[in-house]
């Protein structure tokens, strides 16, 4: 398998080469060569799998380049009830992302039992064994520069802590983040994780990120890499969960199911499209936004108009609060038929700042043969649902649950079930949820109290040549 670029100018490469990069250099995204098919053959015999099983049938596809028995070990050791062991409604971890039934044809499926209590841990803790083993392969290194406001950050700390050849360094905005989520973070003990908390905001971070990146001198004597949310190997991970879930929703083989995705850059998304891609049989792929409805704009118009930063808002979904959806280039590739060309002149527009409308294209019209459907949900809407969800199924869900199921009640099919993916766990937004219900969530036991623990951070000016100082004598 070999993986080209969305803009159609850089050399096809092999999974382990693309696996510690971004961008392809011509900025475009990587996707596989062509969608590996699944057979009705295949697909009656992985019903009966187990997750990693499941996991390593799936991503054999994909990674061509890892001998198979070293593939199945990383898998193995990533997919554990013990990494996710945070199941809530009975559910059960050898599962890994089971089902909770809310109605007849109606489901959650829990992606957020990892350690982060949030679905980003599904990809994060693979791509940490991955990364981990490529290196020792190559006999490299790598050092990990981010900025986080909360989920992404916790979760490449989860899955990089105690990782021979890696070390991250975390920039996070200072006084900013929930007092559960500063613990998470910063009570890690592990000598390759560094916290560095910026007095200022998560752009001032992202800022300081993006000028050590921009400095390639540095960035290439130092071996400064990322795991944002554009890396290959985290979509391909995701792909799993669906066909887990289609399995768990269905009786056989011959039935459909529909999924709703509460989406912010359409990583997740764009792994439902993919399996679909594959042959797995999903009728319909429901995308929930919040306030921040670019990509609902776009289903609903053909229009694509990224945000400025003045108009983004701050949600009480905040891991969807996005300005533009950083992988929905590997979708419109697809769309326009393949053609490296049309996406490189449509996001020549966007890197500028521009709109780009599809709705007299060609290409619009082939928009229904991908069984998107698409809305929004307020803060309002979020507060009812938080609500309906206890009241009428005796299930709380968290924020960002709350909206992918206003949108899936929305865009029922009649005889298919419904998954809303369960994207993270009420306990992370206790303020909302107190809003909404009047009470606290439960929090998992063995996170009960981890405010109390000793924390490591160092706290700086958000100067980029002092973090580059910092990162110098620690690397
Ligand atoms: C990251 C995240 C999302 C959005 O996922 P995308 O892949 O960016 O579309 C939704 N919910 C939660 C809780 C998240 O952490």
């Amino acid at each position: 398998m070999r993986y080209i670029s969305t803009r159609g100018r850089a050399a096809p490469q092999s999974f382990c080469d693309i696996l510690l990069g971004g961008l392809a250099p011509d900025g475009g995204l990587y996707l596989p060569e062509s969608y590996p098919q699944v057979s009705r053959a295949e697909l009656d015999a992985w019903r009966q799998l187990s997750y990693a099983d499941l996991a390593y049938e799936i991503l054999s596809k994909f990674i061509t380049d890892i001998p198979p028995a070293d593939l199945k070990a990383l898998v193995a050791k990533t997919y554990t009830a013990q990494v996710y062991c945070h199941t809530r409604n009975g559910g059960d971890a050898a599962q890994i992302t089971p089902l909770t039934r809310l109605e007849d044809g109606l489901y959650t499926q829990e992606l957020s039992n990892g350690p982060t209590l949030a679905f980003k841990d599904m990809a994060m803790q693979l791509l940490g064994n991955l990364f981990e083993y490529v290196l020792d392969q190559r006999g490299e290194s790598i050092n990990i520069l981010g900025a986080t406001s909360g989920d992404t950050g916790s979760a490449a700390e989860y899955a990089m802590r105690g990782k021979h050849n890696v070390k991250v360094f975390m920039l996070s905005p200072d006084g900013k983040m929930s007092a559960f989520q500063r613990a998470q973070m910063y009570s890690l003990q592990d000598a390759n994780i560094f916290n560095i908390a910026v007095t200022g905001m998560f752009d001032d971070a992202q800022d300081i990120v993006k000028a050590v990146s921009n400095d390639a001198e540095f960035k290439s004597r130092y071996k400064i890499g990322a795991v944002n949310s554009i890396n290959w190997a985290r979509v391909a991970a995701q792909i799993v969960y669906y066909f887990q879930g289609y399995f768990l929703a269905t009786r056989s083989n011959d039935e459909q199911v529909a999924f709703s995705v509460p989406s912010g850059n359409f990583g997740n998304i764009c792994a439902g499209h993919i399996a679909r891609q594959m042959g797995l049989p999903i009728a319909r792929l429901v995308l929930a936004t919040n306030e921040n409805d670019v990509l609902d704009e776009f289903f609903k118009t053909g229009v694509y108009r990224p945000r400025t930063s003045a108009e983004t808002s701050v949600t009480s979904s905040p891991s969807m609060d996005i300005s533009k959806a950083s992988n929905f280039e590997r979708f419109v590739f697809d769309l326009v038929g393949r053609d490296p060309a049309v996406v490189a002149d449509l996001w020549a527009k966007v890197d500028k700042g521009q709109a780009f409308d599809l709705s007299a294209t060609v290409y619009w019209k082939n928009l229904p043969k991908f069984a998107f459907v698409s809305g929004r949900s307020s803060h309002a809407d979020r507060l009812a649902t938080i609500r309906l969800a206890q009241e009428k199924y005796g299930v709380m869900v968290d924020t960002h649950t709350a909206d992918g199921l206003k949108v899936a009640l929305e865009n029922r099919l009649p005889g298919v079930p419904m998954v809303v993916l369960e994207t993270a766990q009420p306990a992370k937004f206790e303020e909302t949820i107190r809003e909404a219900l009047g009470s606290e969530p439960v929090r998992p036991a063995d996170l009960a109290g981890i405010e109390k623990l000793p924390q490591r951070v160092v706290v700086m000016a958000p100067d980029v040549e002092a973090v580059k100082r910092y990162l110098v004598e620690r690397v």
